[in-house]
């Protein structure tokens, strides 16, 4: 898989707050990459500077294996504010102004966009009674004329309700289908673990893993127990002599095992041997949000 951005030791100072600390990662042509991280970590930062709207103090960053240019930029949009739509003109007439200001595709290209983004059965109504989910989409529209081979967004469900959100998050995976990278900053980590197949992860500045959305989850098996004699099972499963996790409330004991290596059988047999009859037994996935916090408090 060719490498479409390429950000190398990037640095970035503001007076005296170091707002990148030598940042380096890849994203693949093709993937759905998520930068992400708490708030003032360095995510709208990195993307101002990709995009050539912030200058680095330090490090480099190659679109297509080339330093930005351009003509490199023309396959690259972006969305990192929302766009100044006129409220009382359509979903066409705003593209059309979009497109005359930017210089960007063709007056061709509006239909097509429209249709990508699901609103060409809408595109004559006006801006003012869009959804705020409409809204984005036209703002993702605009972002898509001149057929850019990557769109760049920052935090590109800031404020949508939950129908909102899940049609960016359909948008965005119709959008990988039909070939185009995707790039977004977001701290929505349910978010990113829906629609991501790669991410960065910022702290401070710092980078703190990157890779496939499969790889930063860890190779790991989480087993959940939980049994009517709670206190029993818990003095059973210690002499496993693994590290447990108890949450009384829930009444349910979490024990970690690398990825593939969990017996459910052994286990199950293990406590029934010993007098406990388990109530629940399931294996779960380990979830982006538990391994960012893991990764982020330390
Ligand atoms: P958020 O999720 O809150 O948008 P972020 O991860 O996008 O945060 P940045 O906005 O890039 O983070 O900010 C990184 C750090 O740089 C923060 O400490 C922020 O206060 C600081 N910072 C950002 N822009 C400026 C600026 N123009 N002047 C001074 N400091 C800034």
């Amino acid at each position: 898989m060719s490498t479409v951005l390429s950000v190398s030791n990037l640095h970035k100072n503001y007076s005296t707050i170091k707002a990148l600390r030598g940042v380096s990662f890849d994203v693949p042509e093709g993937s759905v990459f998520g930068i992400l991280g708490p708030n003032g970590s360095g995510k709208t930062t990195l993307l101002g500077i990709i995009m050539d709207v912030l200058r680095a103090n330090g490090g480099d960053y190659r679109w297509f294996g080339q330093p930005g240019s351009a003509a490199q930029r023309q396959k690259i949009g972006s969305l990192l504010e929302t766009p100044n739509f006129y409220s009382y003109l359509s979903g066409t007439d705003n593209l059309k102004i979009t497109q005359a200001i930017s210089g960007r595709g063709t007056l061709k290209d509006i239909d097509e966009v429209l249709k990508k983004v699901n609103l060409y059965d809408r595109r004559w109504t006006s801006f003012k009674s869009f959804s705020l989910g409409m809204k984005q989409r036209l703002a993702i529209g605009a972002a898509l004329l001149g057929n850019p081979r990557v769109l760049v967004l920052d935090e590109p469900t800031n404020g949508l309700d939950p129908v909102g959100i899940a049609e960016i998050r359909t948008l965005i995976g119709e959008l990988q289908q039909k070939g185009h990278t995707i790039i977004m900053a977001s701290h929505l980590l349910d978010e990113v673990e829906k629609v991501c197949t790669h991410a960065a992860i910022l702290k401070t500045g710092t980078l703190i893993t990157t890779g496939t959305v499969e790889e930063i989850m860890k190779d790991e098996d989480i087993v959940e127990l939980s049994a009517t004699n709670l206190s029993a099972l818990v003095a059973t499963l210690t002499t496993l002599g693994k590290q447990l996790q108890v949450d009384e409330k829930a009444g349910t004991v979490q024990l970690v095992f690398p990825k593939g290596e969990a017996r459910m059988d052994e286990l199950n047999r293990h406590c029934f041997n010993n007098g406990v009859v388990l109530t629940q037994l399931v294996l779960r996935k380990k979830k982006l949000e538990a391994r960012f916090f893991e990764l982020t408090n330390n």
